[in-house]
């Protein structure tokens, strides 16, 4: 499907990483299961979290966000992903990390603007009808020229539709007749009829429409024959960033997305402020029209104290609109300097921004809760492993961080089956642990032999 071309890669395989994450693995009560919904441990920030989404559900927390506090790899990102599913199955979450901000071609606040967009979806719904019989009857009606004109035109065309449920008759537009001729439809044969809220869209020979695409499937599937009088409801999840690139780009083809992109005429061919203002028009539009809901999903900000003051400013603002989505902040840092400006405050935000922001604090893991992540991951990701290893790479994640541990199974696998193995083993962990090196290690080496590098 088109959508995914519209998104960028980098932020799925950011995002690929927590798929075991399911949710926040809370009980009804509120409290945390140790190990539920992919989630192991960090219990308090958990139930923290739990009671942020029920905020979010009472709609008690517009103009507000949430700031997690922690250390590198102690689940900062799981915990905003968590939130994003607990607020539905199709709530769009969009990571960042603050630095992405500071590109030579686009302005800092176009790209937060761009990502805020990312987390807001829509979910636009289509009432379909869909006919299907064979024809007993199929006469035009004609009526004298309405222009004053010599001859007759046809007026509308009777077509007798033997379905299941018994023969219907109905009175159709002239257009469709001339379709129904082209394909040279007589009675006898088997049609289908396509409405789109009582308006008939399409009408073909059923061969002609042996699939149709299945939105949850991703793909063609053969449509249901014989059965007759279908009403069915085509509901469609896109982000407001997918409608503003389908709508900047110059051409489409056939899809969906080629038809969300034409919502504007004539198309644009870069995403300005004016095409946003001119998609949140008619996404207002078909809101009021109760054919799209709003969708608000979470925006995920890693390392925020890499923001600039600039970037804070636009951040307050666009907390206040009406088409927010629900921003996560997160930093390890404590004091600090709020970047391009002389102030010092806490985790580098200003104090303006502060007021607004929740704050959870994630802690470190224990070995016993590291081995448990690694063991979900190691199963997520087909990757078979024994005991002593796991541990092995518990104490790996210990000593440098879980990241790195989570990211040495994959080589430790390609490992052990070069050497023909099935399973890892300790061998292969401590092979890569030797040959690949995390960034505390790297930093270090740095700096005891900084005079052998050129600065
Ligand atoms: P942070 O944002 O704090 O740096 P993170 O969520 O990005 O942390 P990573 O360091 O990427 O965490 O964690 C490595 C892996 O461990 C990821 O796949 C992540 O989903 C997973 N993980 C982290 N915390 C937990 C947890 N409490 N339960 C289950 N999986 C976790």
């Amino acid at each position: 499907m088109r959508i995914e071309e519209v998104a960028s890669t980098t932020k799925t395989q950011r995002v690929s990483t927590h798929t075991h994450i399911k949710g926040l693995g809370l009980q009804d009560d509120g409290t945390a299961v140790q190990m539920a919904a992919g989630f192991v441990g960090q219990e308090n920030a958990r139930e923290a979290a739990g009671i942020v989404v029920d905020m979010i559900r009472q709609k008690k927390f517009a103009g507000r966000a949430l700031l997690m506090t922690g250390a590198p790899g102690t689940g900062k990102t799981a915990l905003a992903l968590g939130i994003a599913q607990e607020l539905g199955t199709k709530v769009p979450f969009c990571p960042m990390v603050g630095s992405e901000v500071y590109s030579s071609e686009v302005k800092k606040t176009e790209v937060l603007m761009e990502n805020f967009r990312r987390a807001i979806g829509l979910r636009i719904k289509e009432g379909k009808e869909v006919y299907e019989g064979e024809v007993t009857e199929l006469s035009p009606v004609e009526t004298e020229n309405p222009g004053g004109g010599y001859g007759k035109v046809v007026s509308h065309v009777v077509i007798g539709l033997k379905t299941v449920k018994g023969t219907k008759q109905l009175k159709l537009d002239p257009t469709i007749y001339d379709s129904l001729q082209k394909e040279k439809v007589a009675a006898g044969d088997v049609i289908y009829i396509e409405a789109n809220s009582g308006a008939v869209k399409r009408v073909g020979r059923c061969d002609a429409y042996a699939t149709e695409f299945d939105l949850e499937a991703e793909e063609y599937v053969p449509l249901p024959k014989g059965d007759v009088h279908k009403k069915k409801e085509v509901v469609q999840d896109v982000t407001l960033h997918d409608l503003d690139s389908a709508n900047a780009r110059p051409q489409g083809g056939q899809d969906i997305m080629s038809m969300m992109g034409q919502l504007l005429k004539p198309k644009k061919t870069e995403i300005t402020d004016k095409l946003r203002q001119e998609i949140n028009k008619v996404v207002n539009r078909y809101i009021d029209q109760g054919v799209a809901e709003l969708v608000p999903g979470v925006l995920f900000i890693d390392e925020v104290h890499m923001l600039d003051i600039e970037c804070f400013t636009y951040l307050n603002r666009a907390l206040e609109s009406s088409l927010a989505p629900i921003v996560v902040l997160a930093t390890n840092r404590g004091l600090c300097e709020v970047r391009g400006t002389d102030m010092m405050a806490p985790h580098g935000v200003p104090i303006d921004l502060l007021d607004r922001l929740v704050i959870i604090r994630s802690q470190p893991y224990t070995l016993e809760e590291m081995v448990q992540i690694l063991a979900i991951r190691a199963q997520v990701e087909g990757i078979a492993l024994d005991e002593d290893s796991l541990t092995f790479l518990g104490e790996i994640g210990e000593e440098t961080s879980l990241r790195h541990a989570v990211q040495l199974m994959t080589p430790a696998a390609v490992l052990s089956r070069t050497n023909g193995r099935e399973s890892i083993s300790r061998g292969d962990v401590e092979e890569v642990h030797a040959l690949f090196r995390d960034a505390k290690f790297s930093a270090r080496v740095l700096m005891e032999q900084a005079d052998k590098f050129i600065t």
